[in-house]
């Protein structure tokens, strides 16, 4: 299948991809690595006028430290996240995540912004997002603005960018001492995106859980991370009832939609046991460590 025609725009500038964006508005798509988008456009579920191509924008690419942030741009590819030693070194589970999504080849190809602007229910890189709170930074001729990564996933691949913005870099805030991160998904074959993905932060502090935010992705139209029913698990010895009561809080609090294909009940067990898994895994690495 082929694409309708549009007019192929390539900006030497953000500049010029900005001005680019303000004339051609809705109307417009911007590419980044064109693995959500072309496929898209092959099978007319999108028809822009005009493609507006940001692959020369290479200052909108790479990992950065900028003191309590690691900054990334919205070009830089899964497969830079993945490699990036400032991002397994600062930010684990970033470059943990970025290096489970898809296949080798859609991972040099597919971007951080990409991603986040496609919002797809069960990608890696909205779930991470939401769980770690990163700051997203859009911009467009009329400047910047910067949102919480809870205000700009609004429902199922669709996000809070505005026709005339573009994304241009996350922020996500550095691993602080004493936590501890992991990502777990399942899916029925390798490299297809997950039926649930579990992101889990674990803080603890001379035996007692002083942190707790589990994020989950694929089990609802936007990533959710469920704090709220987790409150009343801090302040207490991970142990195996603990383990237990955050298994439960976490299946009792997931609302997944029914489909034919895959019952809502299995989503909510799926979660518990991957949740349950990467708790046992953090809490096992913990006690070999010397405190
Ligand atoms: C076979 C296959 C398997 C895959 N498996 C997974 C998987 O397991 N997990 C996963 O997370 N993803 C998966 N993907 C998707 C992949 O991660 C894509 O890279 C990603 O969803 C989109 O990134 P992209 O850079 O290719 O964006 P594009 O396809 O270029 O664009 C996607 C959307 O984002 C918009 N956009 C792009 N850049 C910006 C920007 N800077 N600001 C605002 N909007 C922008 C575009 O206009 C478009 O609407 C898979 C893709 C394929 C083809």
């Amino acid at each position: 299948m082929k694409p309708a025609s549009f007019e192929y725009h390539r900006p030497a500038s953000i500049e010029e991809a900005l001005k680019l964006l303000a004339e051609h508005g809705a109307e417009a798509k911007l590419i980044s690595g064109g693995q959500s988008l072309v496929p898209m456009m092959n099978m007319r579920l999108a028809s822009p006028s005009h493609l507006i191509d940001i692959n020369d924008l290479s200052e909108l690419a790479g990992v950065r430290k900028r003191g309590d942030l690691i900054e990334i741009g919205t070009l830089t590819r899964h497969q830079e996240v993945a490699s990036s030693s400032l991002a397994s070194e600062h930010c684990p589970l970033v470059s943990q995540a970025a290096s489970t999504i898809g296949h080798y080849a859609i991972r040099q190809r597919g971007t951080l912004g990409g991603s986040l602007a496609h919002a797809d229910p069960a990608a890696q890189m909205p779930l991470v997002a939401r769980t770690l709170d990163a700051r997203i930074t859009l911009a467009s001729h009329a400047g910047e603005r910067e949102l919480a990564s809870a205000d700009f996933f609004q429902a199922a691949m669709t996000t809070a960018v505005r026709p005339d913005e573009m994304i241009v870099r996350v922020s996500f805030p550095v691993q602080q001492a004493g936590e501890r991160f992991s990502f777990k998904l399942f899916s029925r074959r390798h490299g297809d995106y997950a039926i649930v993905s579990v992101a889990v932060v674990l803080g603890t502090q001379e035996g007692r859980v002083t942190k707790l935010h589990v994020g989950v992705g694929g089990a609802t139209p936007v990533p959710v991370r469920l704090d709220t029913v987790l409150e009343e698990l801090l302040g207490k010895t991970p142990d195996e009832p603990w383990l237990r009561s955050v298994g439960l809080a976490v299946y009792h609090a997931l609302t997944p939609e029914e489909s034919a294909r895959i019952p809502a009940i299995y989503r909510k067990e799926l979660t518990q046991s991957l949740v349950s898994q990467a708790l046992k895994e953090l809490l096992a690495e913990q006690e070999m460590e010397p405190v």
